[in-house]
């Protein structure tokens, strides 16, 4: 068979069961009010959470960083070297959530993959949330690591499973996100913390929707909670309104990471220009108090307004809400309704997250007025009726 029928044999299967992706076409940047697919819409599904994507004062230190040291970093930085802009950007990123240093990356996927696979061996053994990010599941796979599993956010489980496995592996990593991507709760990070101090284990945690909007200046859920893990994950894909992601630690673990992560070894440096953009953005995002404030109003009104009108909402202190539907056809028929009465929210079907569980992820912006608000539930209350 050739590959073209084996490719439309399987995408005719998806469409079956109601698991092909056709993302919309987006004109213009994030915003709460956007044109999608050609019509007018409210924009209630990006992780733009602060409104900073298309900020006037990152556009400016894109372009100064593209005057400074052009578009393109030509190799991997174990090639071609390392530019001012990432050591700056490391400098930063590092600063803002309170470790010795950090390796910037392309993506929160590839910063995952390399952290997980760059610290830990096939004679290592990594607890992880079942719930983890994709790109932490596949970072625990390519370290060829004994993994082990443990109920989602339940630290007694942990406990448990520490106990029993922990001989597994030489080292031992605890890999956790702060607060979920897809369930929009927290891990209990001070007894993981404490869990990972009795059983001579590292925390990993990857802050990548915490940071920004969680804790003081924004520096995530771990500042807020007054800890400091071994590994530190962010993305400055979200809440700081560009591209790219760092690992971040003491400074030998950040030199072994840069040393043995093969997404950093093997991959070419970020453009220079956008990195350039990080320490202004870091800038931004901590003097954002209003800005944390008016996400704060809005994921509260919607959680209260959503939960009035019958709705199912996964309960939880976060801008990420999860309107839970149940099958995929359904959700993306609720998706669709939404759509049609001016809301884009995107469906969310397995395996992202799993089955039965499909779902609306709702996520507002801090820069979504109250009238923007009301309009997003409107639509909703029409489409439960
Ligand atoms: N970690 C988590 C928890 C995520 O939700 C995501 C993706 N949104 C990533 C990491 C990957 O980050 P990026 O989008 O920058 O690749």
């Amino acid at each position: 068979m050739s590959l073209t029928r084996i490719a439309e044999t399987v995408l005719a299967d998806l469409e079956s069961q109601g698991l092909l992706r056709r993302p919309r076409e987006v004109s213009g940047p994030q915003r709460p009010r956007m044109v999608v697919d050609g019509q007018h819409v409210l924009c209630m599904c990006s992780n733009n959470y602060l409104g900073l994507a298309g900020h006037p004062v990152l556009a400016s230190a894109i372009r100064e960083g593209l005057e400074q040291e052009g578009s393109g970093s030509g190799a991997s930085r174990q090639i071609s070297g390392n530019m001012s802009a990432h050591r700056r950007a490391e400098a930063a990123l590092a600063g803002f959530v309170g470790q010795e240093a950090a390796a910037f990356f392309s993506t929160g996927y590839t910063a995952n993959i390399g952290a997980l696979q760059g610290l830990a061996t096939r004679d290592d053994v990594i607890f992880s949330d079942e719930l983890n990010h994709a790109s932490l599941i596949d970072g625990a796979r390519l370290s060829r690591a004994r993994v082990v599993i443990y109920r989602h956010a339940d630290a007694q489980d942990l406990a448990d499973k520490l106990a029993e496995h922990r001989t597994l592996g030489r080292h031992a990593l605890i890999v956790t996100e702060s607060l979920f991507s897809m369930d929009g709760d927290h891990a209990p990070l001070v007894d993981l913390l404490a869990i990972a101090r009795r059983h001579d284990a590292a925390l990993v945690v990857d802050e990548a929707h915490a940071l920004g909007v969680d804790g003081p200046r924004g520096a995530g859920l771990c500042a807020q909670l007054g800890i400091l893990p071994d590994v530190t994950i962010g993305t400055i894909g979200k809440s700081f309104g560009l591209q790219g992601a760092f690992v971040s630690a003491a400074a030998p673990v950040v030199d072994l990471v840069r040393n043995r992560a093969r997404t950093f070894v093997f991959s070419t440096a970020p453009s220079p220009a956008v990195v350039h953009a990080a320490p202004a953005a870091v800038r931004l995002v901590a003097e954002a108090e209003g800005l944390r404030a008016s996400l704060r109003r809005n994921f509260r009104r919607l959680r209260a307004g959503l939960a009035e009108l019958g709705y199912e909402v996964l309960p939880g202190e976060s801008a990420i809400i999860p309107v839970m539907i149940g099958d995929p056809e359904p959700t993306m028929a609720t998706s669709q309704a939404l759509f049609e009465r001016g809301v884009f929210v995107h469906g969310v079907r397995p395996p992202t997250v799993p089955a039965g569980t499909g779902r609306l992820r709702l996520i507002p912006m801090a820069t979504h007025t109250d009238a923007e608000i009301s309009e997003a539930l409107g639509a909703f209350a029409e489409v439960r009726r």
